[in-house]
This record gives structure tokens, C-alpha cells and sequence, in this order.
């Protein structure tokens, strides 16, 4: 029997009002930053209605996104999986027959132990990726690979580039609340679009600019929804963020606006700093970011006089082979100004770290052992099909788990995925709650519970509580969570650790005692834990967390991760993104659908309706200058492949840019020369120095009128 299964379905209830329907307390588990306290409409023990934000936890505030207040869409969705079933097909054929869970789990154990027999027990890779951040959830599969040592794997797809500049800086992936933006004068949305993304923000902003006359400065590679709703909006070409973050530097120290008294106390600024700053002139980067002079000279001023100004860092400036230089360039500008000091001032990229949790137990980290070699989650298209390097020395990968992942679509490069997927001597189990490009390649497909069909807690990481969730509903069908099937292998397997005994909720439970944090039950009755720092730490007035307690605008690239040569010693602008050229005059850059959260979210009928048809956005004279109309067929392709898509024209990116929002299905575009593969297969799988990580936004791409594309064109 599940675990889950043994306990009574109990999120925290809120009775009823004479005819009104039940509210349940629970918390969104999607791969964003928000992570919302949710109320759910528990019409019964196996349905739900709508599900609103908990007003009482102040990020969340009441507010919700559109896709997860309709999420009885996905939940109950006929498309679901409920059984487990074995492979009868071909690889990626589709084709599967009902097994039963015992059968499954046993061949699934059968298959890890003889890939270990033969290859040592690092040909086996669990892999996971945002498709859930339960901390139950997501990486609790870590125990079994560090009870089994069976292959690490290094989180880069993500947050890679971001975290690593902002480590090179700040030192700690760590900073104030973002609700203080309320109490700012001046807000820099950076490379992100929470109107889309990440709707919390949008209030807090909001309330500053109501209460305070506060402005919003949206900088960006094109018109957004956020850069439609802000005051004053920078477009820039993609990758070169870094060029701005300079140029704004260099006006503040011109014109004396920077704190002279903070950089000496808490940064490592000196001579040698202010000197390469202050080459980096207003004009140098109007060059290099195709801005106006005089807008980076204003935002400059702009920024330079409202020390409560507060930056909140995207991820998106940072999906670049200069992504991490970016970030840190970016970071350097409240230690220039001192804004740290205030209230509503500074900056916030993620919290990742700093949450007191002790989670030796749920993830098995004292089972680690130093020596099993870590695999990079973003190549595991090289990884599959054996690239120079990609296996780090080890023996090749012929087993896998693979849980809350769809990296057939999601993964950069995307033909070496699906290569490496189909080989014949990889066994492949996925766990999951629909039939994903990824699942057709299984040769055992498990059926996947929902957030709402089992517990598990998440942190906050672009605000300051943990969110709990208890389960909701009794589980669909078949299905269960992956704290269970992680127990149930680790039993067949001979993984020792008491985790694989306890069932989510007492691990939970035991988690939160073990890190002072109280008890589980307390937690989800409130729906949150509040782990918010003092004033004093949250802004760094008495150090950084770096070894010498101060803002480093000198970072040492080789302490930070492996691919660390060449990135440049001082804040910068660093030219290595892949460059247009005559064979491939576009930049293509691939952000996130505001209905779709990676590849989830696409099989939900409101989603789909929301967001039409795959498309690309193109400079209305990039367009006449290519014969493009407005809805014209047109091909989009590099030497890594092409797919079909609808043109839209615009005067909302520079030219030379152009957008592709959403991780479509690959069957979305309708074209039997896309291979079933989808935008990814245009990005490249190169790591992104220094620790790894994806160049989703740095992509040189042909833009043509479908059936006039080159054969063979670059
Ligand atoms: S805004 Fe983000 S965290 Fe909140 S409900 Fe939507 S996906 Fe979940």
C-alpha cells in the first residue's frame, strides 16, 4: 500500500459556512519563486473547485496565478496517468501495456542491479528536475542515490549562471524579503516578468507605487506584459545586460553618486575597480546594448539618486554564456550606491540557501559519498549519448529513475536528448503524471500523484516562508507520490536509511523538529512557517556572507565552480554570446509562456486557449527586409535544427531579436520536419561558465518564409 495511502486525507480544513463549500489549506509545489500559500475548494475527497492564494501569508497576499487557480483542469484532467505500464513499442513509440505496481517496482530494482553488476553503481543517474520543489518530493529521490551511490547530479539547468554571479558578489544565495519593494522608491525589475511569471511581486510593487509615488523601471529584450505596465522600460539586445549594469556604474561614480563611505567599510572597491568602471562610458554601452546614450545616462541618474531603490534580479538576463558575469555586474550596483542599507532598498535574485533546514534525513545527505561523480542535469543530452567529458570519467549511464522531468522537451539540445533516450542498453523508468515526450521513451512508465494527492513542504525561494502542504485529495486512480516509490525501490534495493520507513508526513514532521522549526502539524494548519531574518542580516549591515565579510566586485571566479577560465577578473560586460552572423543574422530567446510553467501546464485546456499557437516575434523591418507577414508560415533554424512557427510582427523588440515564448509540445507545431522535437533542439547543451547551466536566450538562429529555407543552412 502507498504510504500516503495510510493517512487520513487532512489538510488543514477551515469548516465550512452553512452551504459553502469546504476550504483546505495546501501550498503550490510549480517551478516559481512565489511559492503561494494556497486555499482549495475541497468538494469532496477525490474532487476539487477553484484554488485561491491564502490572504493571511503576506507574499502571497490573496493572489494567485490564472493556471493554478483553475487547476481542477490539470488535476482532474482525463489525459492522466493511473496505472503503471511497461514498455511494449519501440522507444518513443508511445506503445505500453498495464503492469502492476509489484511487477513494475520489481523490474524496475532487477534492472539498477544488474546495470550495477556489469558497470559499478554510478551507471545509475535518478534524475529530477522543477516539475515539483517539494522538499519531500523532488529530492528525496537524492537518499536513494546517496544510499546506492549511484551518480550525483549538479541542479544547473535552472538557476546555474544566476547563482553562480550572484555568489561571486553577494557570497550567499540570501537577501531581504521582496515584499519590501512596498516600502521602495524606485523599483528595477531586471530581466524578469512577474506580471507573467511571478504575479505576487506585481503587488508588492504596486502598493509602493500607490502608497509611495514609487516608480518601476522594467529592463528587458522586449515589450512584456511588465515592461508594458512600468513607468520608464529599457529594451536592450539579449547578453548584454552586463554593458548597462557598467555604463550606469560609471555615471554614478562620475557624478559623485556613489556611497564612499559603504564601499570602503563593506566591499572590496579600490583604485584599480574605479578605474576600469569609469572606462566603461554611457556611449560604450549604448554600442554594445543598442539603448540610447541619454536612457542609460538617465536610468543612471535615476537609479543613483533613490538610495531605497530596490533591483529585483530575474533569471532571464542571466540564460546566457555570459549569464553569470551579467548577474554579478548587475549585483554590484546597490554596494555602489549603499542602497543595502535601507529599508526597501538593495537587491533580490533568490533565497536558495540560508533556511536553517536540517535535511540530512529527507535527502540522505550524510550518505553522500565525495568520491560518486556528479553529472550536469542540463547536458543530459551529452551525458546519453556519451560526449568528451559529459560523463566526467565514469562509466556510461544504462539506468535511470527520472522523476518531475520532461527533458525531452525541456533539456537543451535536444536531439542528442532524444539520441540518448532511445539507445537500447538504457533501462528507463519514469515517474510522472502524464504520458511526456520523456515517458514515451520508458521502458516502465509509474503513474504520478499531484501536490494535491500527497504532502510535502517547499521553500519560498523569492520570499521568506516555508509553505506547507498537506495532502488535499485521496490519490488518483492508481498513482502514487514519490516519496513512495522512492521507499518502495530503496526496499527491493537494499537502501539502508529510517527515511525509507517513515511515511512524507512523519518525515516532515521529523525535518522541521530537527531544524527548531516546530511541528508539522502546527505548520500546515497555519499553511506556513515564517523564516524571515532580522533587518540587520537580511541587508548585510554588519558583512557579507563572504569569507571577509564584504561585497567582493572582484570575484573569484575559480572558488565559485569548474569552467571558470577566462571569465573576466572585474564587473563586466563579456562578449562570448553566440554571435549573429550572414548564415544566422538573428538572436533568438526563448522565455516562459505566462500559462505554461515549463512543459507543464501545456495539456490543460485554459492554458492551450490562452496561448494560441506556437509563434515568433519579429522586428516589423526584420520582417519586411525577410518578405515576413503578420501570421505567415515561416521556419526558424540553426545548425542544430528548425522548427515551424506563426510570425508576429512588432516594433517590441530591437532588431535582430526575435522571441519565442513556451515549451510547446513538440506536436504543437504540426510539422513532420521538426522530428518531434521542439524549440530546444535550436539551444545549445555548452555549459555556461562557471558552474554549469543553459544558454536558453543566446541562441543565433535564420528566420525564413516556410519552403524558403536553405538546405543545409547553418
Ligand atoms: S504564482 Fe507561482 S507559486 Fe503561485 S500559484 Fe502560480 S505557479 Fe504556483
Amino acid at each position: 500500500m502507498p504510504l500516503d495511502s495510510a493517512l487520513p486525507a487532512a489538510g488543514a480544513a477551515m469548516p465550512p459556512a452553512s452551504g459553502a463549500v469546504a476550504t483546505v489549506r495546501s501550498a503550490c509545489p510549480h517551478d516559481c519563486p512565489s511559492a503561494c500559500a494556497l486555499e482549495v475548494e475541497r468538494l469532496s475527497p477525490t474532487r476539487i473547485g477553484r484554488i485561491r492564494g491564502n490572504k493571511e501569508l503576506p507574499y502571497t497576499a490573496g493572489i494567485v496565478c490564472e493556471k493554478v487557480s483553475r487547476y481542477a483542469e490539470r488535476v482532474h484532467h482525463p489525459d492522466r496517468l493511473g496505472r503503471p505500464l511497461r514498455r511494449t513499442g519501440a522507444k518513443g513509440d508511445g506503445k505500453f501495456a498495464p503492469v502492476s505496481w509489484d511487477d513494475a517496482l520489481d523490474e524496475i530494482a532487477e534492472a539498477f542491479l544488474r546495470a550495477e553488476a556489469r558497470h559499478g553503481s554510478e551507471t545509475v543517474w535518478p534524475y529530477h528536475s522543477g516539475g515539483t520543489l517539494g522538499l519531500v518530493s523532488r529530492w528525496g529521490l537524492d537518499r536513494l542515490r546517496n544510499a546506492k551511490r549511484y551518480s550525483k547530479q549538479r541542479s544547473t539547468i535552472c538557476v546555474g549562471p544566476s547563482s553562480s554571479g550572484w555568489q561571486a558578489g553577494v557570497g550567499m544565495l540570501t537577501g531581504p524579503d521582496p515584499a519590501e519593494a512596498a516600502k521602495s522608491d524606485l523599483i528595477v525589475v531586471w530581466g524578469g516578468n512577474p506580471v507573467a511569471t511571478h504575479v505576487n511581486l506585481m503587488s508588492h510593487i504596486q502598493r509602493a507605487r500607490k502608497e509611495r509615488g514609487a516608480e518601476l523601471v522594467v529592463i528587458d529584450v522586449y515589450n512584456t506584459p511588465t515592461v508594458q505596465a512600468a513607468d520608464r522600460a529599457l529594451i536592450l539586445r539579449p547578453g548584454t545586460d552586463g554593458a548597462l549594469a557598467l555604463a550606469t556604474m560609471q555615471v554614478i561614480l562620475s557624478e559623485g553618486l556613489a556611497d564612499r563611505d559603504y564601499l570602503a567599510r563593506l566591499t572590496d572597491f579600490d583604485p584599480e575597480v574605479e578605474r576600469h568602471i569609469l572606462s566603461r562610458t554611457p556611449a560604450w554601452a549604448a554600442e554594445i546594448t543598442g539603448l540610447p546614450e541619454q536612457d542609460i545616462i538617465d536610468f543612471a541618474r535615476l537609479y543613483g539618486r533613490n538610495k531605497r531603490s530596490f533591483l529585483r534580479l530575474g533569471l532571464g538576463f542571466t540564460r546566457s554564456r555570459n549569464g553569470a558575469v551579467a548577474m554579478h555586474a548587475v549585483s554590484c550596483l546597490p554596494a555602489l550606491t549603499g542602497a543595502w542599507q535601507e529599508e526597501g532598498g538593495g537587491a533580490f535574485y533568490a533565497r536558495l540557501e540560508d533556511w536553517g533546514l536540517d535535511l540530512n534525513l529527507a535527502h540522505g545527505l550524510d550518505l553522500a559519498d565525495p568520491e560518486v561523480r556528479s553529472l550536469d542535469q542540463s547536458r543530459i543530452g551529452p551525458v546519453l549519448t556519451g560526449a568528451p567529458g559529459a560523463l566526467e570519467g565514469g562509466p556510461p549511464v544504462t539506468a535511470m529513475l527520472i522523476q518531475n522531468a520532461n527533458s525531452a522537451e525541456v533539456a537543451p539540445d535536444s536531439r542528442a536528448v532524444r539520441t540518448g533516450l532511445a539507445r537500447d542498453d538504457l533501462f528507463l523508468c519514469v515517474h510522472e503524471q502524464f504520458m511526456t515526450a520523456t515517458a514515451r521513451y520508458a521502458d516502465i512508465v509509474l503513474p504520478a500523484t499531484t501536490f494535491l494527492e500527497c504532502d510535502d513542504f517547499y521553500m519560498g525561494w523569492g520570499h521568506s516562508a516555508l509553505t506547507v502542504g498537506k495532502r488535499v485529495l485521496e490519490p488518483f486512480a492508481e498513482t502514487r507520490s514519490n516519496h513512495d516509490v522512492v521507499c518502495g525501490l530503496a526496499k527491493r534495493l537494499g537502501a539502508e536509511s529510517p527515511a525509507f520507513d517513515m511515511s512524507a508526513w512523519d518525515l516532515i514532521d521529523t525535518t522541521l523538529q530537527a531544524s527548531g522549526k516546530g511541528r508539522a502539524d502546527d505548520a500546515a494548519a497555519k499553511g506556513w512557517i515564517d523564516c524571515n531574518h532580522p533587518f540587520e542580516e537580511a541587508h548585510f549591515l554588519n558583512g557579507f556572507p563572504t569569507a571577509d565579510g564584504r561585497f567582493h566586485f572582484k570575484p573569484d571566479w575559480a572558488a565559485v565552480g569548474p569552467y571558470h577560465a577566462g571569465l573576466p577578473e572585474l564587473p563586466d560586460h563579456w562578449a562570448v554570446t553566440e554571435a549573429a552572423d550572414d548564415a544566422r543574422p538573428f538572436r533568438m530567446v526563448a522565455p516562459p509562456a505566462r500559462t505554461f510553467l515549463n512543459s507543464s501546464f501545456t495539456e490543460t485546456a485554459g492554458s492551450q486557449r490562452r496561448e494560441g499557437t506556437p509563434t515568433v516575434l519579429i522586428h516589423n523591418d526584420d520582417a519586411a527586409a525577410h518578405g515576413i507577414a503578420e501570421g505567415a508560415s515561416v521556419r526558424v533554424g540553426n545548425g542544430r535544427g528548425a522548427i515551424t512557427l506563426t510570425a508576429r510582427l512588432t516594433d517590441g523588440v530591437l532588431p535582430g531579436t526575435v522571441i519565442v515564448e513556451g515549451i510547446w509540445p513538440a506536436d504543437s507545431y504540426r510539422d513532420p520536419a521538426c522530428e518531434g522535437m521542439g524549440i530546444n533542439q535550436l539551444v545549445s547543451a555548452d555549459p555556461v561558465g562557471p558552474v554549469g547551466g543553459v544558454a536558453f536566450h543566446d541562441t543565433a538562429v535564420w528566420v525564413k518564409p516556410a519552403g524558403k529555407e536553405a538546405a543545409g543552412a547553418a
